[in-house]
């Protein structure tokens, strides 16, 4: 069995969600008492979530991208980023860790097309949904991500970060997401993607108004594909370069 990396703890109550479900269909697929084996790198989210907000996504990139390279170091064969919207500085993590980058935006395209969904309503981080990152590298999968009008852009975005990330969970909220779903499925969207990773704690993605696609369970679902069999995902690991090593050393002493 190959050894998973991940770079966890945004937040983790999601991560929870990785370590579990990792090690259930490990031992599902697997048999009696087998487990995953697994290194969790959890980073505190409070500093990640600074360097969101400050626009610092470079910093955010040397950050993850040091955590990845000591998973390595550790002995982790793939490392994932358990997280949508830090898939941002994926080049950057996989540049550094040098070993195959699991991709949660290729893995879930690669079900959504195996299903032939080609317009799906994407409920994610405002990063992820505007910065172009996501929907982007969707499109060079031939699927056409919806996003959500601004001011249900700004609803989600909240709802992630002022309740799921801190471990509440609400009616409200969900009566609120499963409107927002409704409006897409008459508007055109043809599927729904869970694409925040906390998401799956307030939506059941089999109970919506369109088909739900949960972002967590099909990247803990690849990592399970790659252990057991060494399948690897989209992105080659790389050798790190000079400049990711000498602004290792400095940019993490910039997000204390
Ligand atoms: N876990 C969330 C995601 O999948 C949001 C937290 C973050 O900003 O990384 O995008």
């Amino acid at each position: 069995m190959k050894t998973i990396g991940l770079i966890g703890g945004m937040s983790w109550e999601s991560t929870a969600t990785y370590y579990r479900y990792i090690n259930e269909a490990v031992r599902d697929q697997a048999g009696g008492l087998a487990s995953a084996e697994l290194i969790l790198n959890s980073l505190d989210f409070s500093k990640v979530v600074a360097l969101q907000k400050a626009d610092r996504w470079d910093d955010a990139g040397v950050l993850l991208g040091a955590a990845g390279a000591g998973l390595v170091r550790a002995g982790a064969d793939c490392v994932l980023i358990c997280t949508n919207t830090m898939h941002l500085v994926a080049d950057q993590v996989a540049r550094m860790s040098g070993v195959p980058l699991i991709d949660i935006i290729d893995e879930t395209a690669a079900v959504l097309k195996a299903d032939g969904r080609k317009r799906p309503l994407l409920l994610a981080t405002r990063y992820t949904m505007e910065h172009g990152f996501y929907s982007d590298r969707m499109a060079a999968h031939g699927v056409s991500v919806q996003v959500p009008d601004a001011g249900d852009r700004a609803a989600v975005h909240e709802i992630i970060f002022s309740e799921l990330c801190q471990g509440v969970v609400s009616d409200v909220s969900r009566k609120r997401l499963e409107g927002i779903v409704a409006v897409a499925a008459e508007r055109g969207a043809d599927s729904v993607i869970l694409g925040c990773t906390e998401i799956q704690l307030l939506l059941a993605a089999d109970s919506l108004a369109l088909p739900g696609y949960d972002s967590t369970l099909i990247h803990a679902d690849a990592a399970v594909r790659f252990a057991l069999s060494g399948e690897a995902g989209g992105r080659p690991g790389a050798a790190p370069q000079m400049m990711d090593i000498q602004s290792a050393g400095a940019g993490l002493l910039r997000t204390r």
